[in-house]
This record gives structure tokens, sequence and C-alpha cells, in this order.
């Protein structure tokens, strides 16, 4: 399988150009390519795409590929109408980014309401919006589990949102799993396998304690690893490996020591 790494950290410490080296040289074969990392100076300027030319060719020249990228999440439901409309500008930027890194998925978080509205209706809208820029530029969108409240938390309402998605538009809307996310909500990677299946096209691997979003290194918390890599095997996911945790100061030795918890993960998958 292949393995990928969420860029913000090293994007952050070393800048985008020699963040991506020393992800090559830990060892892995991509990518997960973050767009929220200080997205308002980069989506959106007149020469914006200068800027992710240089990045592709970097990609192109070390050999990495993008898996997967990752839309900003600025959007909130108590914005107001021109701020929310910005952020959707934001977000089909990166769609239009997303298919200039010859890649086929984007992550995109669902919006939280208040408890009076109806959170799957207000998030199918949502998600609508993004169906004519999607299409046309033939990326899929996967929507992540999250952690607060019970929207979009659970195997249960992310299949729901899903469903609905999937009525309205064929073939574009899939999942994004957070091992690191299901665990705080006490679920097992398998029973998001069990309910979506194959609409589990990316992942976001990544261990916590179980009380906060810690973004640990896999078999570094409580997730439940085994459950995870036989549900990887028996659902035949085939996507890649993607890391998405968090390395304060990512030096050489922690890239190459996350690059290890991937073929540890890897290897356990393949004895099972
Ligand atoms: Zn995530």
């Amino acid at each position: 399988m292949l393995k990928t790494i969420s860029v913000e950290d090293v994007q952050k410490y070393y800048g985008e150009i020699e963040g991506l080296k020393k992800i090559k040289e830990a060892g892995f074969d991509g990518v997960d390519y973050s767009f929220f990392y200080d997205f308002k100076n980069y989506l959106m300027p007149e020469n914006f795409k200068e800027h992710y030319v240089n990045i592709k060719n970097t990609l192109e020249d070390l050999g990495l590929t993008v898996y997967q990228t990752h839309a900003p999440f600025d959007f909130r439901y108590t914005q107001t109408k021109e701020e929310q409309e910005k952020e959707i500008e934001y977000i089909k930027r990166s769609i239009e980014l997303t298919k200039f890194f010859d890649c086929k998925y984007i992550v995109i978080h669902r919006i939280n309401v208040p408890e009076n509205v109806d959170g799957i209706e207000y998030n199918v809208n949502y998600f609508s919006q993004f169906i004519k820029c999607a299409k046309e530029n033939n990326v899929k969108i996967a929507i992540e589990n999250l952690i607060s409240g019970d929207l979009i938390t659970r195997p249960n309402s992310l299949f729901s949102i899903i469903e609905k998605l999937q009525e309205k538009e064929k073939d574009l809307f899939y999942c994004c799993l957070d091992t690191g996310h299901a665990n705080l909500k006490n679920e097992k990677s398998s029973s998001f396998f069990e309910l979506l299946k194959d609409n589990i096209k990316v992942l976001h691997i990544d261990d916590n304690l179980g009380d906060i979003d810690s973004h640990l290194l896999p078999f570094k918390g409580t997730v439940d690893w085994n459950d995870f890599a036989t549900a990887i095997k028996k659902y035949n996911y085939h996507g890649t490996l993607n890391l998405e945790v968090t390395i304060n100061n990512p030096s050489k030795e922690k890239l190459a020591e996350a690059f290890s918890s991937a073929c540890k993960l890897e290897s356990l998958i393949k004895s099972i």
C-alpha cells in the first residue's frame, strides 16, 4: 500500500518546497495536501497559480503523488452571507487545485448547526453547492467523521448524509475515516466500514488517548489497530495509508518515526 502523510506540519516548519523534500527523504510515497495552511494568502491572489505550479513541479521532481487534499474549514453557520460566500470560494478554488494536482479526492468538513436546525438537511444543501465545481473538475468529495456533537460523528449519520448526497449525484460523494475522531466517540473503525463499506475512499490515520484530538502516531494511544487492520483487509480498502498526525518540530528523526509507524501498520494489515 502507498504510505502518505498530511503536509501541514512540514509546511509550517520548513516551508512548502523544503517540507516536501523532507517527506520524500523519510520514505513516504505521497501526500495529503492541506489547503487550509495560510489559505487566505495563497488561494485567492491574482497570481495564485504560480505558487501551486512551483509545488506541482517539486512534487513531480520528487516522485510524490497527491492522493488526497484537505479543503479549508472556516465556514461557520453563524457567519454573514458574504463571509460564507467567501469561504465557499476558497473551497471551490481548492477543488480546482485538487484537479491541478491530478488528485481525485478532496476532504471537506461538515458544518455544525444549532440544535433547532436539521443538521443533515442543512449539510446536504451545503455540500450540494460543490456539485457543479467537483463534476467539472472530476474531483470526488470525501466527508470526514468529526467529533463535536452527534452530527456526522458516528457511522449512522455519516451514512445518512452520504446516501442522501449520492441520491442527488451518483459517484461524487464518499467518506474519509478519521481513526482518532472515531476513537474519541468510542467507535471502532470496523463500525464505520461495516456500514459505509467501499464508500470509505481516504483515511486520516491518527491515534489519541481517548481524551483530546491529539493526532498521535498510530500505536501511541488507545485506538484498536487490530480492529482497523482487520477492517481494511475485510472491506478490501484500496486507498493509501494516510497519516494525519501532529509532529511538532518535524525533524528528520520524527518524520522517520512517522514513516516507520505507517510501515508497522502495513505489516499488521498484511499479517491478517
Ligand atoms: Zn481528520
